[in-house]
């Protein structure tokens, strides 16, 4: 049978007064609403194979709740599993839907295991409603660049140190955008890495910009009738550039991208979020959002028209395995976090914070040397997918673009599992936010991570490009 193809959404905004997630200095609840949050669902079957894309406005995904998606999804149509990814677009604007160990508990009572629920009900539904729309469609692919969009926030200084840079003042951060874009571009398709740091940037202090992936892959999908059905775009880029206080929930610049691209195209866009663990927005509040979201939607609109083929039948495979990430070495033990929470004292402080947030970690570790965690590739004719389970840094799915089998890669972040930042050894090395073993984050992924992903990921495209339909 030739290709078909469905879409459906749900929508899944909390109710105003949720604790959001994204920042741990946020001391109440959201206060308002700038847009709505949703799930949408891009299901495309082919000749016996089937994928099924579900893409969040939400900070991440914990494995617990892309586990009940992903089953009850299956439960309600004739797609297994393995077939089904989850991934989320890493609002900072959303709710915080888990007792996480970093929030105060005056909102971790807030948490609403009712939302929750919700949530994964009607993204099953919507899951099912997809399944059920399937009809006769074209796939095509295509890429494109969206520049200056983004910088990667882990400068480095003469000593080989990172110094970051969360946010930077517009002359600095149009700067390092370019010269890491620059860097990007000469990791050549087929090579192993490339330059990873910039000469000395004048307007950031002298310190060496890091790289800042600008590729935005897009998956375009027509009805037979040549009309826009869908498009799925990948972008790396912190969802963190906010407006006024940052309690008003908002689908941040992901949703800005959606509202062009359909303004534009028609159809509707899926956003996942690229590796985008060290790149943040060139630009901040006001009317960023607009300015960096729409953007970025009409440059997908661009890499749309310019799609060179469209085609009605062709191999959908996926593959869904877990990769052993490795445990820093001497990470902290169960007791320790305990002995650091009672001296800790007042519940509220910093300090018992980042204790329970250790404790939490401990036991998840539980003395083991290496955590298996879900890793996910799909192949949709010559385009290639890899579905990470945590926050990665840009290093490692520049790595597997370029050594990917496929054309077109698609490195999707913060899919099926929300496993904290996925760093490269080197970034481990220098220190900074993300290893972050001296910050609440405590990194639970040491030294190793980096070739794990990128072998397991890189083995896995093999394999379907390969051998055609997998799962099935
Ligand atoms: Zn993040």
């Amino acid at each position: 049978m030739s290709l078909q193809a469905g879409y459906a959404m749900c929508d899944i905004t909390p109710a105003i007064g949720c604790p959001m997630d994204g920042y741990g200095a946020r001391d109440h609840g959201s206060t308002g609403l700038e847009d709505r949050l949703q799930a949408r669902v891009l299901v495309l079957e082919s000749d016996g194979g089937a994928v099924c894309f579900v893409c969040t406005d939400l900070l991440g995904v914990d494995e617990e709740t892309a586990d009940q998606v992903r089953q009850r999804g299956s439960e309600g149509t004739e797609l297994s599993v393995e077939q089904i990814m989850v991934c989320a677009s890493h609002t900072h604007f959303g709710p915080c839907y888990r007792r996480r160990a970093y929030l105060p508990p005056s909102l971790a009572d807030l948490v609403s295991e009712e939302y929750r629920l919700n949530m994964v009900n009607a993204i099953a539904g919507a899951i099912e409603e997809a399944w059920g729309a399937l009809q006769p469609a074209r796939v095509g692919w295509n890429t494109t660049r969206a520049h200056g969009l983004t910088f990667n926030r882990r400068p480095v200084d003469d000593e080989g140190n990172t110094q970051m840079r969360l946010v930077l003042e517009a002359p600095a951060a149009v700067a390092a955008s370019r010269a890491g874009a620059e860097l990007a571009d000469a990791w050549p398709k087929g090579g192993y890495g490339g330059p990873r740091l910039s000469a000395p940037i004048p307007e950031m202090e002298n310190l060496h910009a890091g790289v800042t992936d600008n590729e935005a892959p897009l998956l375009r999908v027509d009805t037979a009738e040549g009309e826009p059905l869908a498009a799925l775009v990948t972008f790396a880029c912190h969802a963190v550039v906010g407006r006024g206080d940052g309690y008003d929930i908002s689908a941040d610049y992901p949703g800005q991208a959606r509202w062009a691209f359909e303004h534009i195209v028609g159809g509707r866009m899926l956003f996942a979020a690229g590796c985008a663990g060290d790149q943040v927005p060139t630009w901040r509040r006001e009317d960023s959002r607009e300015r960096v979201g729409r953007a970025l939607g009409a440059q997908a609109a661009k890499a749309w028209y310019e799609v060179p083929e469209l085609v009605d039948a062709l191999p959908i495979g996926t593959i869904s395995r877990t990769v052993e990430i490795p445990v820093p070495e001497g990470y902290v033990t169960a007791e320790q976090a305990r002995q650091m929470l009672r001296e800790a004292g007042d519940e509220d402080s910093a300090e018992a914070r980042q204790a329970r947030s250790l404790l939490e970690k401990a036991e998840e570790v539980g003395g083991r040397t290496s955590i298996p965690r879900p890793i996910w590739a799909a192949r949709v004719g010559d385009v290639g997918f890899v579905g990470l389970p945590g926050e990665v840094l840009v290093e490692i799915g520049l790595q597997i673009k370029q050594r990917s089998p496929f054309p077109i890669t698609h490195v999707c972040s913060l899919t099926n599992a929300y496993v904290g930042y996925l760093c490269t050894d080197r970034a481990i090395r220098e220190g900074g936010y993300e290893p972050g073993r001296g910050t609440i984050m405590f990194n639970l992924n040491g030294p190793g991570t980096e070739a794990a992903l990128v072998e397991t990921g890189l083995a896995m495209l093999r394999e379907l490009h390969g051998g055609g339909e997998n799962n099935c």
